[in-house]
C-alpha cells in the first residue's frame, strides 16, 4: 500500500516514521522550500503520551537525539495571584515531560526521511489511485491520502468542507524575556511553569525555557536561538488590540495593579519577540465515513494552546494510525473511531480551558481560587483533583 502524507510538521513526519519502521511505502510531500525554510523558534512541551508516540515511531537513535536536544529543567506547575502569592503548587511530575525547541525537533523528525520539499498541495482526484495535484503542476498518486497539513489543511477543505476552524473570541499577547541579561526574575517564575489567576477577567502563563535545545549535530546551533527566556501569554476575553497600538503596552495598562516583577518581565521583553493572536478552535462536526482520504492532527482538530497539548494529540494520532495501516485491514476506520473520540474531546477541553483562562469572572475565580487552597492545605485532595 502506498501512502502519501500532505505536510511535513511534527504529525506528518512521526508518522512517516511509524509507517516506515512498518515496512509501509510512503512518500511525504511538505510546501516548505528546504528543511530550514521556515524555523518557528518556540518551544513545545511533549507530555509522557508524546514522548511514548515519539520513542515507539522514531529510530533509537532518532529519540536519543531528541532526549539530548530537550531542555531541563521542571515540569511542576503553580497557580498564583496577580501578586504572585501561591494558591496550588504542584510538583514535578514522574513521568518524562520534555520540553524541546521546535525547531531542533522538526530537524529530529526530519532526519532519515527523504521529504519531497517545494510541494504546495492543490487538491487530489479519487480513480482507481488517488492523484495528487500540486502547485507546480506536478503530481503524484497513492492508494491512501493522510492530511497531515496543518490547521489551514487543504486536504480537508476538499474532504471535508464543513469541518474548519471559528475564533473562540479569546486574544492572547505573548513575549519572551531573555533571562540571561534579567537575573532578578523570581526563582519560581524559573524553576515551573505558572498560571496566574487575577480577579479580574484575564490570565497569563509563564514558562521558562533553559536555552538548551541544540542537538549534538554542530549544525543544528544555526537552528536555534539557545539563550535561556521565560515565556510569558496574557489572554482576555474582551482583549481588542488595535492597529498600530502598542502591544506590550496593551498588556502593560491591563495589569497595572498586578506584582512589580510580572510588569517589569512585560516591559522588559524585547518588543520583536511580542505578538498577538487570536485564538482559533475547530468547529464540533459529526463522524464521517472513513474512504481512503484521512486526516491527523491541526488539519482534523485544531485547539486553543490553553492546554498545551494540540503537537502530542497529532503524535498520537501518528502513532495511532501507523499501528493500524501496519496491522492491515480496515485501518483507516479504526484509526478514525479512535481519533475522533481523543481528538475532540481535547478540543472541548482546551477550548473550556481557554474560557476559564480568559473570562472567568468574579464569582467562578473565587470559587476556583478557593478550590485551589483548599487542595493545596488537603494533600488527599490534591492527589485527587491532579
Ligand atoms: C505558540 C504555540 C505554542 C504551542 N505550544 C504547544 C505545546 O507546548 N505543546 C503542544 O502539544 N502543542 C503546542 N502547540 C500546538 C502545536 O504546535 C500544534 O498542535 C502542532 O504543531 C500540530 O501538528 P501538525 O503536524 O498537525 O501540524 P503542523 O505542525 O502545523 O504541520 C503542518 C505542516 O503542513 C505543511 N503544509 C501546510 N499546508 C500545506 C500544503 N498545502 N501542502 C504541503 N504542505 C503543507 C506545513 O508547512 C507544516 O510543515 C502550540 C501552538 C502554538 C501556536
Amino acid at each position: 500500500m502506498r501512502i502519501a502524507v500532505v505536510g511535513g510538521g511534527i504529525g506528518g513526519l512521526c508518522l512517516a516514521h511509524g509507517l516506515r519502521k512498518a515496512g509501509v511505502d510512503v512518500a511525504v510531500y511538505e510546501r516548505d522550500l528546504s528543511r530550514t525554510d521556515r524555523l518557528q523558534g518556540y518551544r513545545v512541551h511533549i507530555n509522557p503520551h508524546g514522548a511514548a508516540a515519539l520513542r515507539e515511531c522514531l529510530p533509537a537513535a532518532s529519540w536519543e537525539r531528541f532526549e539530548r536536544s530537550c531542555g531541563g529543567g521542571g515540569n511542576g506547575f503553580g497557580f498564583l495571584t496577580e501578586q504572585l502569592k501561591p494558591l496550588l503548587v504542584l510538583d514535578p511530575e514522574v513521568e518524562q515531560h520534555y520540553s524541546a525547541s521546535r525547531i531542533t525537533l522538526r530537524q529530529v523528525l526530519l532526519d532519515g526521511l527523504d521529504v519531497q520539499f517545494g510541494k504546495r498541495f492543490e487538491r487530489y482526484e479519487e480513480g482507481d489511485d488517488i492523484t495528487l495535484h500540486f502547485e507546480d503542476g506536478s503530481t503524484a498518486s497513492c492508494d491512501v491520502l493522510v492530511g497531515a497539513d496543518g490547521i489551514r489543511s487543504r486536504v480537508r477543505q476538499q474532504y471535508l468542507p464543513h469541518a474548519g476552524t471559528e475564533e473562540v473570541g479569546v486574544t492572547a499577547i505573548a513575549g519572551k524575556l531573555f533571562l540571561d541579561e534579567n537575573d532578578w526574575v523570581p526563582a519560581e517564575l524559573v524553576e515551573r511553569a505558572n498560571s496566574i489567576i487575577p480577579t479580574g477577567r484575564a490570565g497569563m502563563f509563564l514558562a521558562a525555557h533553559d536555552g538548551l535545545g541544540v542537538t549534538d549535530n554542530p549544525d543544528d546551533l544555526l537552528f536555534d536561538n539557545v539563550r535561556p527566556y521565560l515565556m510569558w501569554a496574557y489572554a482576555a476575553a474582551d482583549l481588542t488590540v488595535h492597529d498600530g497600538l502598542e502591544l506590550r503596552e496593551a498588556v502593560l495598562a491591563r495589569i497595572a495593579r498586578w506584582s512589580p516583577d510580572l510588569r517589569r518581565i512585560v516591559s522588559a521583553s524585547p518588543a520583536d519577540t511580542i505578538s498577538e493572536w487570536r485564538i482559533r478552535s475547530s468547529k464540533p462536526i459529526e463522524r464521517w465515513r472513513p474512504t481512503r482520504v484521512t486526516l491527523l492532527g491541526d488539519a482534523i482538530h485544531a485547539m486553543t494552546p490553553m492546554r498545551g497539548i494540540g503537537a502530542n494529540v497529532a503524535l498520537r494520532d501518528a502513532q495511532l494510525l501507523a499501528r493500524c495501516i501496519g496491522e492491515g485491514g480496515d485501518a483507516v476506520a479504526r484509526y478514525e473511531a479512535e481519533m475522533y473520540e481523543y481528538g475532540f474531546a481535547a478540543v472541548r477541553d482546551s477550548l473550556r480551558a481557554a474560557k476559564q483562562f480568559a473570562d472567568g469572572g468574579p464569582v467562578a475565580r473565587t470559587i476556583f481560587k478557593t478550590v485551589l487552597r483548599t487542595a493545596s492545605a488537603v494533600p488527599a485532595l490534591k492527589r485527587a483533583m491532579f
